[in-house]
């Protein structure tokens, strides 16, 4: 199997349901920012990516980006020659069990975790 990555969409946006976030637009506003593909060679961490995007419509995780403020700093592989030189990398890398964490939709399932022996 392999990946085309030929063919682009003419927009790069986060999947993130409740995220508006576009590449061009972040760009112009200059933060330290990155799009991150899905890890889909792993299924179980891709699996937590989806969930985490709450998307109630279709949509093919091996064509979607997240938006880099979905992840902590610590989510991120640490560029040691980038610190010691003093640049901001260009790429960064995921590190490769990394979840989006933060500026997501409000997870409802929190809300039942004390029924859980319903299941
Ligand atoms: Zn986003």
């Amino acid at each position: 199997m392999s990946i085309n990555s030929k063919k682009r969409s003419e927009r790069s946006s986060c999947v993130v349901a409740t995220c508006k976030h576009y590449a061009s637009k972040t760009k112009e506003e200059g933060f330290d920012i990155s799009f991150h593909r899905f890890p889909i060679k792993n299924i179980e961490i891709c699996n937590m990516w989806v969930h985490k995007c709450r998307r109630g419509d279709k949509w093919n995780p091996k064509t979607s980006l997240i938006y880099s403020k979905h992840f902590t700093q610590d989510s991120f592989v640490r560029n040691l020659k980038a610190e010691l030189l003093g640049y901001t990398p260009k790429v960064r890398l995921l590190k490769p069990d990394a979840v989006p964490t933060l500026h997501l939709p409000p997870d409802h399932s929190q809300s039942i975790t004390s029924s859980s022996a319903i299941n």
